[in-house]
């Protein structure tokens, strides 16, 4: 879209009669004339030198610009148009005038090769660089000052011959001079005026603070700079190009381009007028001497601006490097603190006993837990070797760790139970876990869990308790016994010491169940038990209800004797007891048959053998007429 106002305005106003395009492209081409032949005219009377000799030719800067803004097919035919118009008068005052046919070829070719020049150098530029005109990188610049130079260079060859070939008045020895001037005022044109045009359009890409101060002052100085230079005709012409430099460090390339161009407007008129270091007694020598100037400041603005920004791009672009990679370490840093707060907190709130050691078997990380079992705080462990944390335990937990490190392999479940100093009565147990930690591929830590279990282990062993005792008098049962009996008897095998049992069976139970009922007989059985409970009393001693109303005492160690004697306190305090039993043929209160069997273990008797004996006693007991015991004693073979 055209940025111009001014066609904007028009554009705007037309727009409902006539088709939008061809009214916009008319009404550019036609300003572009117009503004060709206002600049022509400028140049014509200010930039022009004794002998008619123009420094600078405006128009040639403007057809690049204009090029390069609205692209070639909106912008040539404004500047043919306006270039014919501007030579037309030229061309008309010729003496002797030209012929008609020789005087339109003339016209042509000279608008032609006005348009030729800004064409070349936009073509030149995208062939070097692959990219439009622009000063923002030193090679881009470089193209741009070549292209001035080849630009102008083949437009005035095509001008400036036809020129010479189309006027016969025109000499040939002129044809270099000519030229020359051709080309100079165009090449100029350029490096003033295109940069001056193109940088005011893209200021908004070089952001520059606005300094304005600073600007008014350079100014000044160029203003006074000027004075002593053309008006006091002291030698300092090139102290302009410091204040440029300045102006290109400090304020940007198109204020310095405007600058440059300010000079130019002074020093163009003043040596016009004869003023000034540039001007000589040789027109020729004047123009080159001017032209030199501009070209010198125009080209090192030009350079030195488009490397400052070049700078500042990449300036720019190792701040936003810059600032992503200390995002990307603030964001890495964050997460590295979430995931360390999450494993404080996971080692904290844990209700385990956590751990890490490393392959020194030094504590490196440590939980309250596993501090109190260790017995130390937590600040203690860190950096310290388990020998010191726990130097009763190290010389058989470092066997362990060296294993983990070494194998890779965990160790689970290692119970280890220890009474503490808070409770030094009551044992605790706890299960230990470790595990290796692997860290870039090396086994490099083991982690421990110390979880107690001392509750579970305690219902453990009530559950192993109940298992082995009668629920309703809570002597011991038969699964008891046996294992009892098989320790006692290896024990009393290897002693060669006697071993006994009594086998009772109460007298008439049914008929007491049949007479008191069941829960009396319950607690008859529970108050036999109890009697029972008071007999013997060594150790390795173990009363059992071995069924239903028969009991069994197993006395490891004892002999016939012994065991006689046990048998008959327990029949005489049952008959303290005075249990009464109306149904018992045998008394009025309750009584026992007992067998008791008496054996010194060896190699071929097996337990069960002594508990058939004691049956077969029983047995006889009961045969006998119950209330009575039958003593056996298995002699050794
Ligand atoms: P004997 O003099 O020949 O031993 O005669 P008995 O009646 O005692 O023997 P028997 O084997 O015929 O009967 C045993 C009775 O013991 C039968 C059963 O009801 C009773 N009994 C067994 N266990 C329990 C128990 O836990 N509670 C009660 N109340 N009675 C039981
Ligand atoms: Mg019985
Ligand atoms: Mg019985």
């Amino acid at each position: 879209m055209l940025q111009l106002p001014f066609f904007r305005k028009i554009h705007q106003a037309i727009q409902p009669f006539v088709l939008k395009s061809s009214v916009r492209w008319i009404s550019l081409n036609l300003g572009i004339a117009i503004a060709y032949g206002v600049a022509a005219r400028l140049s014509l009377d200010f930039a022009t030198l004794p002998n008619k000799v123009s420094a600078v030719w405006l128009p040639s800067g403007l057809t690049t610009a204009w090029l390069s803004w609205f692209g070639p097919q909106n912008a040539i035919p404004g500047i043919f148009l306006g270039a014919l118009a501007a030579l037309l008068p030229d061309l008309w005052a010729i003496s002797p005038a030209l012929e008609i046919p020789n005087f339109i070829a003339l016209a042509v070719i000279l608008s032609l090769g006005n348009c030729l020049q800004p064409i070349v150098m936009v073509a030149l530029v995208k062939k070097i660089t692959g990219l439009p005109i622009d000063f923002n990188q030193v090679q881009r610049v470089a193209a741009f000052i070549l292209s001035t130079i080849v630009g102008p260079a083949l437009s005035a060859t095509l001008g400036v011959t036809a020129l010479y070939r189309l006027v016969p008045s025109s000499p040939w020895d002129r044809y270099g001079i000519s030229w020359l001037t051709w080309c100079l005022a165009s090449t100029l044109a350029n490096l003033l005026f295109t940069p001056l045009l193109l940088l005011w359009r893209r200021r908004s890409q070089f952001k520059v603070p606005s300094y304005w101060i600073e600007r008014l002052f350079l100014i000044g100085l160029i203003f006074g700079l000027s004075w002593l230079t053309f008006i006091k005709s002291y030698p300092v012409e090139y102290m302009f190009l410091p204040l440029l430099i300045w102006s290109a460090f400090r304020l940007g390339s198109f204020f310095t381009s405007a600058l440059i161009t300010l000079i130019s407007m002074i020093a163009i008129p003043m040596t016009a007028r004869g003023l000034g270091p540039f001007s000589t007694r040789s027109a020729n020598e004047s123009l080159l001497l001017l032209q030199s100037f501009i070209a010198v400041c125009s080209i090192t603005n030009m350079i030195l601006t488009a490397s400052i920004h070049e700078r500042k791009v990449a300036e720019l672009a190792l701040e936003r490097t810059l600032a992503s990679l200390e995002q990307q370490v603030e964001m890495r840093t964050s997460e590295l603190q979430e995931s360390k707060s999450i494993v404080d907190g996971f080692f904290a709130s844990a209700p385990l006993g956590l751990g890490i050691v490393n392959d020194e078997l030094e504590y490196i990380k440590v939980n309250d837990l596993l501090a109190n079992f260790n017995g130390q705080p937590i600040i203690d462990h860190l950096g310290q070797s388990i020998q010191k944390i726990s130097p009763d335990r190290a010389s058989s937990l470092a066997p362990v760790y060296r294993q983990v490190l070494l194998t890779g392999q965990p160790i689970l479940n290692q119970e280890e139970t220890r009474t503490t100093l808070e409770n030094p009565r009551s044992p605790r147990t706890w299960l230990m876990s470790y595990f290796p930690i692997v860290t870039h591929d090396l086994i490099s830590k083991v982690g421990v869990i110390v979880m107690e279990i001392s509750d579970r282990k305690q219902l453990e062993q009530q559950l192993k308790r109940q298992a082995r005792q009668d629920p309703l008098t809570s002597l011991s049962n038969r699964l008891h016994f046996k294992e009892a009996s098989e320790f006692e008897w290896k024990r009393c095998q290897r002693g060669a010491q006697p071993f006994s049992i009594i086998l009772m069976d109460i007298d008439y139970f049914k008929r007491y169940n049949d007479t008191y009922g069941h829960l009396a007989g319950d607690t008859c059985l529970m108050q036999v038990a109890q009697l029972l409970k008071t007999i013997g009393g060594r150790s390795g001693d173990l009363v059992v209800r071995f069924g239903g109303e028969e009991f069994l005492i197993m006395l490891p160690g004892t002999d016939t004797i012994g065991a006689q004697h046990v048998a008959e306190s327990v029949r005489q305090r049952l008959r303290d007891c005075q249990i009464p039993h109306s149904g018992s043929e045998v008394g009025d209160y309750v009584t026992l048959s007992m067998g008791v069997v008496n054996c010194i273990p060896h190699v071929q008797l097996q337990i069960d053998d002594l508990i058939q004996k004691a049956d077969e006693a029983l047995y006889e007991s009961k045969r006998l007429g119950r209330d009575r015991m039958t003593v056996v004693t298995i002699a050794p073979d």
